[in-house]
């Protein structure tokens, strides 16, 4: 027999690798029995994941979450979940399960596989969303639309479960997030695959135009020193620069960037932040910049300059280059969407959400230090 944790590493690790179904830390996967769970650890990759990258739950302890009544305030009701998952942990692992462990704890397959691919994303993150999941995969898959991510999402695809299973007898094995992504269950490994297959093939046998070239130049230093330069005031940033016929698309003219100026999913704001910058010309970089950073309180850290190309902006290159690979991602996801009635991004309040969730994240991490 299989050992059933080798294949969640190995699983983990097929779709962990493939950049066009996750990037930058993003998706998670979890194997259950009866009464136990383990789920990918918060910050560890799925590309390289080992079996001490999960962690051990019980489920019973994960179920009581679901009944119990939290604080009507996000963030407080946020961190009072977590301490509960952390509650549930078997083992005397110092790691964190995922946020999305209820989510997976309520998918009763023994597998479950939550990524983020790029051509699932081009549908849902399209104005015709809803529409083009029912037409391509009926009424067997679920649609949840966009839900801030945590215990309010959980207990909606949790709430849309029940509703399922009542109506069909089972529990859905795709269950397809607006804004977000795919989670897809199923009780071995070789079925994960092959809804996945499926899945892609679908959806991309409904795309019309080919997608331009994505072979990219790195534009050179001296206009990486003039971006640089228009960040006076702030120190130690770095600026990787690029440029490809799927750049040059979205940075002719302003008209074209609006297909790409904002985040569709929480991760792109994680990495990139909610809002990109168009410039016009080089001379208005400076004045750009810093009408940007009066406006949202923080820097940019993707600028458009017209007819160049797409600069990140970063602390370090390693970050920059996570920066790019995730706003590559939107435009591919942009490009993509055109057919299926073009782009839909997260709205201001949705992204308000995020951004809040983030630094309230990243204050508790801060303090642990
Ligand atoms: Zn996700």
């Amino acid at each position: 027999m299989k050992n059933p944790l080798q294949e969640l590493v190995s699983v983990s690790q097929y779709f962990g690798r493939d950049k066009s179904f996750v990037l930058a830390g993003g998706g998670n996967t979890s194997y259950k029995t009866e009464d136990r769970m383990w789920i990918k650890a918060s910050g560890i990759s799925l590309a390289s994941i080992k079996a001490d990258g999960f962690v051990f739950l019980s489920r019973d302890r994960l179920k009581a979450i679901s009944t119990k009544k939290y604080s009507d305030q996000a963030l407080a009701r946020e961190h009072e979940v977590k301490m509960d998952l952390n509650a549930a942990i078997l083992d005397n692992s110092t790691l964190r399960p995922s946020v999305e462990t209820s989510l997976h704890n309520a998918i009763g397959y023994r597998f479950v596989v939550h990524t983020h691919p790029t051509i699932v994303n081009a549908m849902l993150c399209s104005v015709k969303a809803k529409e083009q999941c029912l037409s391509l995969f009926g009424e067997k898959a679920l649609f949840i639309p966009y839900t801030d991510p945590g215990y309010i999402l959980f207990k909606k695809v949790e709430a849309e479960i029940n509703n399922f299973e009542k109506k069909w007898g089972e529990i859905p094995k795709v269950i397809f997030l607006e804004n977000h992504g795919v989670f897809v269950g199923a009780d071995s490994v070789e079925e994960i695959h092959l809804i996945y297959t499926n899945l892609i093939q679908k959806i991309e046998n409904n795309f019309v135009d080919q997608m331009p070239s994505l072979q990219t130049i790195f534009l050179n230093k001296d206009v990486l020193k003039v971006v640089i330069n228009s960040h006076r005031g702030f120190e130690g940033l770095i600026a990787m620069g690029f440029k490809s016929d799927l750049v040059d698309l979205f940075v002719s003219d302003k008209k074209s960037f609006e297909k790409v100026e904002k985040s569709f999913t929480p991760d792109d704001i994680v990495y990139c932040k909610a809002y990109y910058l168009f410039v016009q010309k080089i001379e208005l970089l400076k004045e750009s910049v810093e009408e940007y950073h009066r406006s949202y309180g923080y820097l940019p850290k993707v600028i458009a300059l017209k007819n160049i190309g797409v600069f990140s902006i970063e602390e370090n290159e390693k970050s920059a280059r996570t920066v790019w690979e995730v706003f590559e991602n939107i435009l591919k996801i942009s490009f993509y969407s055109e057919n299926f009635g073009g782009p839909h991004f997260l709205n201001e309040r949705q992204i308000a959400f995020i951004d809040n969730w983030e630094v309230e994240n990243y204050r508790r991490e801060m303090n642990k230090v």
